[in-house]
């Protein structure tokens, strides 16, 4: 019994530690203003993959910022990341 309570808080702990990254992840990485979702579930925006330590790390970059940055939207996460 008391393994199953563990196994389920540690279940729940990983739920919510994927939700957070989730709702981190949907933020613009240069405005901050929140990525929506369209009705199939995408992000409206672009995703960003930087570099860092060895490690990939995504970032979202928002429509708006998008057409302000064009190809250099890459280049103004990575002064921010
Ligand atoms: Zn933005």
């Amino acid at each position: 019994m008391d393994g199953e309570i563990l196994a389920l808080s540690i279940l729940v702990k990983f739920l919510k530690i994927e939700n957070f990254n989730i709702s981190m992840a949907e933020k613009c990485a240069i405005c901050g203003a929140k990525i929506e979702e369209t009705f199939l579930g995408k992000l409206k925006g672009g995703v960003v993959k930087i570099v860092k330590d060895k490690k990939t790390e995504r970032f979202y970059a928002c429509d708006e910022c998008q057409k302000k940055h064009g190809d250099k939207t890459k280049e103004e996460i990575a002064k921010l990341a």
